[in-house]
């Protein structure tokens, strides 16, 4: 007999199975579902493989129950025992109808209430073995629940350690339905493949996958089903980054990029010209990234680096080895701002700077830089375009406006991508398909750090450098969640002391979700409040993205000269704003923004060689928004806040769901089982490495093929 694999479990539909035709026991407080498939297909359990992925949600273990007797009052508990009497209350007008139930384990007694569910009275029977979750209260000396979770335990379920699926009772089959549609499933299936190389399970001590699928739904003792997860957990790892180093390797294998010069004079010139020594996380980054650019294969490189850590700079210092070849670079930043911002540091570090030019009187120029944003006014943006196009412009910053179908470069050389909200994939490769011959060098920077194992899965196609020091002279940022009006208070004060010390500040405003327009309403009320309150009498400017960007660039330009003393701002200033005179930050209802928002806020101060400070205002009102503030509050680290970030919030906020691949993690969590993302990365490049299209591992090739669509199965498997 031969083995299945997980691709004909994914082509065989759930009515193989007969018990999957079965009625369900009790269909009657759902209305579309009849049979055991109906209900499964509106959890999304279409086929077999769906099925025996359908991990259960929990377990109980039959060996360690708390006894009904031993249960406290405002326990939430879960207790095995067997319905004794089931009884309907009379209905009485006006009053939900109630069914009763009461339960016991042999020894002691549990009452239970179920409101507005009188179906109970039919599918709890008496002598039933059921599962009872809920929070115990008591009631004239009697344990009682009210409105419990109920499984069925009896029947089809004999071994100790009883597998909970997830939402049975929504769809209308029980937990233990499900459990019996498995089994058959299972017995189905026969013996499974194992497609992963035996040498990585051994050395690590996975369990089989056979055993493992069949341990994680009917364990013989906790710690199998744990084993199990534990494997099927990897294998869901090991997949996606079998994906993620193919396409790797593929770009690597299939396109020919641009061995550009490193050291060329230009950039040596341009070192000489800088105000200060690069750190010694700058040499490293550059020296990582210019062993790449060196040769003739396309970079693709994650720049990963704290706030204030100089990633513009390493940045630039690759635009610039383009340059000095004769090649365009381009820079694309996530919003306006930024790239304005950009443009301008650019520009500044840039200064004085020439490359050879034949065609002029002297004999070179100077750097060409550009700007192209949706605010570059049509005639500006034709001028630019031609330019571009005939390859005068070295390099240019912009928006999402580069991406234009009508922006085309001569010879572009090198891409940097200044990720903020993240760009898709698509967008990455957008940029540098607008090169003609061959495919540029593209270096992705992030705003602030993401999670290591985040970034092996979200960027998990491309190398990563790490920028882990910050130019010397900064002073961290004092941080104080100001959680009452005294501390509210103190917050004004240290901006008015800081004032008079010739240092500047700034306030950021509540964030309003409703529009752009009515936050920057809300802006300008703060503004009027402040001036006419806690900061009365200083000089206050107003920065919100509804200003037209002249008036905005005369806002920063007065703030930037000391001009203006405070600058009351939407989150407009969270990126790139850069005035080291600035030294307290206050931001209002702090608890609203993000951990990775409010420390990119922050970044905006201790630029300085002065010590600075951040107050965030506001009492947060969820457990989830006081973890947030005290860590902003215990650290400026941001790659450990980037770790806090992932802990509280989850993957899936943090990864969005751009990545595919993340859909299919069912057991595996980037947060619990780190180890295991890196542990499967590496297994990954080992297999990809010695076998980049996996011709010698075809079982693995297959359950690859049918997770990614078609047009990555043609690109990933091409020889
Ligand atoms: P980020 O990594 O947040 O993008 P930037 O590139 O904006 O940081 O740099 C932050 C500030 O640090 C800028 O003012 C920049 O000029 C300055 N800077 C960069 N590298 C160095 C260095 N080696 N020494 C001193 N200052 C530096
Ligand atoms: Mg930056």
């Amino acid at each position: 007999m031969s083995l299945k694999s997980l691709a004909e479990l994914a082509e065989a539909p759930i009515s193989v199975l007969r018990t999957a035709e079965r009625a369900l026991r009790a269909p009657g407080h759902v209305k579309q579902a009849r049979t055991r498939a109906d209900a499964l297909e509106q959890m999304g359990v279409r086929s077999v493989l769906d099925l025996l992925t359908h991990y259960p949600r929990r377990y109980l273990d039959r060996t360690s129950q708390v006894p009904i007797s031993e249960l406290q009052e405002g326990d939430e508990a879960t207790v095995l025992a067997v319905v004794r009497r089931v009884h309907r209350l009379p209905a009485r007008r006006g009053a939900k109808p109630v069914v009763m139930v009461d339960v016991w384990d042999e020894r002691s007694y549990l009452a239970l209430s179920f409101f507005n569910q009188p179906w109970r009275a039919q599918t709890l029977r008496e002598g039933l073995e059921v599962a009872v979750s809920g929070k115990v209260t008591t009631f004239r000396g009697r344990r009682q629940m009210s409105n419990p979770s109920v499984e069925i335990v009896e029947g089809e379920w004999k071994g100790r350690v009883v597998p909970i699926y997830p939402q049975s009772e929504k769809a209308g089959i029980s937990s233990m339905e499900i459990g019996g549609c498995i089994a058959e499933a299972l017995e189905w299936a026969g013996e499974l493949e194992d497609p992963v190389p035996t040498p990585a399970l051994r050395e690590h001590d996975f369990a089989s996958r056979h055993w493992s699928i069949r341990q994680v739904h009917q364990p013989e003792s906790v710690a199998a089903k744990n084993a199990a997860r534990r494997r099927l957990g990897f294998d869901e790892l090991l997949r996606l980054q079998l994906v993620l180093v193919m396409r790797k390797r593929a770009v690597e294998r299939e396109s020919k990029g641009i061995a550009h010069e490193v050291g060329s004079d230009l950039v040596a010139r341009f070192r000489e010209g800088l105000p200060f020594p690069l750190t010694g996380a700058q040499e490293r980054a550059i020296g990582e990234i210019e062993a790449d650019l060196g040769k003739p294969v396309p970079m693709h490189r994650l720049l990963q680096g704290d706030v204030g850590a100089g990633k513009t700079l390493v940045a630039l210092w690759c635009l610039l080895t383009a340059v000095a070849g004769g090649y365009q670079g381009a820079l694309m930043a996530p919003t306006e701002v930024l790239a304005e911002q950009h443009h301008m540091s650019v520009t500044a570090l840039l200064s004085g700077l020439s490359v050879p030019d034949s065609g002029s009187l002297w004999g070179e120029r100077g750097v060409r830089v550009e700007l192209l944003t949706n605010r570059t006014t049509a005639s500006e943006r034709a001028t630019l375009l031609t330019a571009l196009a005939r390859g005068e412009v070295d390099l240019v910053v912009g928006t999402h406006a580069l991406l234009t179908e009508s922006v085309r470069f001569e010879r572009l050389g090198m891409v940097v991508i200044d990720e903020q909200h993240r760009f898709g994939v698509e967008q990455r490769s957008a940029l540098r398909e607008k090169a003609d011959g061959p495919v540029p060098d593209v270096l992705v920077m992030t705003a602030t750090p993401i999670p290591r194992t985040a970034a092996m899965t979200v960027y998990g196609d491309l190398d990563t450098t790490v920028l882990d020091e910050l130019p010397p002279g900064r002073t961290p940022v004092g941080t104080v969640w100001a959680r009452g009006p005294l501390d509210v208070e103190a917050a004004w004060q240290t901006v008015i002391a800081e004032i008079s010390e010739g240092h500047q500040a700034y306030v950021v405003c509540p964030l309003v979700e409703e529009s752009e327009r009515v936050q920057a309403v809300s802006a300008s009320d703060e503004l009027a409040r402040l001036a006419t309150g806690p900061l009365h009498g200083l000089r206050l400017g107003l920065l919100h993205g509804q200003l037209p960007s002249r008036e905005k660039e005369a806002v920063m330009s007065q703030f930037r000269s000391g001009e203006l003393q405070v600058l009351v701002a939407t989150t407009v200033i969270e990126v790139g704003v850069d005035v080291p005179n600035a030294t307290v930050m206050v931001i209002e209802d702090a608890d609203r923004f993000g951990i990775a928002q409010l420390h990119q806020l922050r970044g905006r101060v201790g630029r300085g060689a002065a010590r600075s400070w951040c107050y965030l205002l506001g009492d947060a009102p969820t457990p989830e928004g006081a973890a947030r503030l005290a860590a902003l509050e215990r650290t400026n680290d941001g790659f450990e806040l980037a770790e806090v970030d992932l802990d509280l919030r989850g993957e899936g906020t943090i990864l969005g769901t751009r990545q595919k691949g993340v859909n299919d993690l069912k057991l595996a969590s980037l947060r619990r089982h780190r180890k295991y993302v890196a542990l499967a990365r590496e297994v990954a490049f080992d297999i990809v490495d010695a076998d980049p299209i996996l011709a010698a591992h075809p079982g693995l090739a297959r359950e690859l093929r049918a997770l990614v669509d078609d047009d990555d199965r043609e690109y990933l498997f091409k020889s």
